[in-house]
């Protein structure tokens, strides 16, 4: 058996893909290994959305580099690839910059690998490998899932049309492409049968969802979680990346009727401002983002909501800001995600006059910081003494100790629940920390009539 180790940075559509690099290679021999030392392949699979993350991957090639050399001394060999969106937007460069990288493939053609690896063994070079081509990587990756525990991602779709100013990803991931029904379903229900009770559905545009449906229509986003919630051993669905533009009737609609779709949204805004909404081509008013957020909290009441947040954008005036600080105060986020704006290369806002000098950018981020994490403790505090099904996933710090999710994708800490890894149980939450939850079991005796839905 050969060793592979895979770095995984940036987003959970990145994890998705190096889950899938892993079942892809399994049949060739590779068997996962624990750290790059131990490695015969290693792939560093990378996410291009900020600017220290390119940096960072040419650091790690720095450090292959000495490993591979010092394995060659040893009259051993050790092959370097690299993956995801650095990879797609830098291109040959890599090559160029770090001559230890053997293999290159983009986010749409990791499917290559097997080929790209036997390819080299014949000693018929290196490869770049960037195309688009989303349907043909889906075909190509084995239909099984392995899951590493009982909730597992799932990438129903890929890409982005929406071409916001600041943003890499229609660059470095191409067009939105939907997986169809059928194909999507046979991957849920495989995890299923290994065990997983939890499916996060991903995609940059998750909620653009259009895929083809057994009936050969195009399936919203709406219907395919209602498919999804009878597969038997589904407990829980999840979908995240989400766009405000993309938020239909159907999908507000299966927020309330639909219990094993989690009451938790991430559903990114960025600014409270209009023009600065504009000049970030959001395509949306922070109007039209209210009404939706009041939309889905008739339909579910008990929604976490959160979202994603850049300060300094170019042009961004004291009343722009004040203007994302009100959105924020009205909307009260359970938690939110916030960023400096930093200019991508190849992006139109890069190049936009106006750039926020970097202290006024520290200063806003950090008052919208704090707003934000009051309203995220004001959210956790209010869980106190509450009962919540938590689905247990991994042991905790403590021995015996087990980590959950509330519905809420709250992580949960319960003492004595290390057996009951991969189960749902009511959990009585006994203390609120900053980050998390500490609950202990509720025999499913009395559950406060408002929970008992979930
Ligand atoms: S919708 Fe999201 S992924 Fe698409 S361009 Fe905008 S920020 Fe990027």
């Amino acid at each position: 058996m050969k060793k592979l180790y895979i770095e995984t940075y940036g987003c959970q559509m990145n994890v998705y893909d190096s889950e899938r690099i892993a079942d892809l290679l399994a049949p060739f021999g590779y068997a996962p290994a624990a750290r790059a030392e131990d490695a015969d392949l290693v792939i560093l699979n990378t996410c291009h959305i900020r600017e220290k993350a390119t940096e960072k991957v040419y650091s790690e090639l720095g450090k292959l580099k000495l490993l591979k050399s010092r394995r060659a001394e040893a009259g051993e060999s050790l092959l370097i690839g690299v993956a995801g969106c650095v990879a797609q937007a830098e291109g040959a460069e890599i090559l160029a910059r770090q001559s230890a990288v053997d293999i290159l493939v983009g986010p749409q053609s990791y499917h290559r690998l097997p080929e790209l690896i036997a390819r080299l063994a014949r000693g018929e070079g290196k490869s770049v490998q960037l195309d688009f081509p989303a349907d043909e990587k889906f075909d190509s990756l084995p239909e099984t899932r392995t899951a590493a525990g009982p909730a597992a991602f799932l990438t129903i779709q890929e890409g982005c049309d929406k071409f916001c100013t600041f943003c890499v990803v229609p660059y470095t991931r191409g067009a939105e492409f939907s997986r169809p029904v059928v194909r999507i379903e046979a991957e849920a229900r495989s995890l299923a049968d290994n065990g997983v009770r939890e499916v996060t559905l991903l995609g940059q545009n998750v909620n653009a969802y259009r895929g083809e449906g057994p009936d050969g229509e195009a399936w919203t986003l709406a219907m395919l979680i209602r498919r999804l919630a009878q597969i038997p051993g589904i407990a829980r669905l999840r979908y995240t990346t989400s766009h405000p533009r993309d938020m239909g009737a159907d999908l507000i609609a299966v927020h309330g009727d639909e219990p094993k779709l989690m009451p938790y949204l991430h559903l990114p805004v960025q600014s409270g401002s209009d023009s600065v909404l504009k000049v970030m081509n959001r395509g949306h008013t922070r109007d039209a983002y209210l009404r939706i957020v009041d939309r889905i909290r008739s339909a579910q009441p008990k929604l976490a909501l959160s979202s994603d947040f850049i300060v300094g954008f170019p042009g961004e005036s004291d009343s722009d800001f004040e203007a994302t600080l009100d959105l924020v105060r009205q909307v009260g986020f359970a938690q939110a995600f916030s960023f400096k704006y930093s200019a991508r290369p190849g992006t139109p806002a890069a190049s936009m006059a106006k750039q926020v000098p970097e202290n006024v950018k520290l200063e806003r981020l950090h008052v919208l910081q704090e707003l934000i994490v009051s309203q995220s403790r004001e959210f956790s505090r209010r869980m106190q003494d509450c009962v919540l099904p938590v689905l247990f996933e991994k042991p905790g710090r403590l021995p015996g100790q087990a980590v959950g999710r509330s519905p809420f994708l709250q992580p949960v800490h319960v003492d004595g629940a290390a057996s009951y890894i991969g189960e749902i149980h009511n959990v009585r939450i006994s203390k609120v920390l900053p980050n998390s939850l500490h609950g202990e079991f509720l025999r499913p005796a009395v559950l406060p009539a408002e929970l008992a839905a979930h």
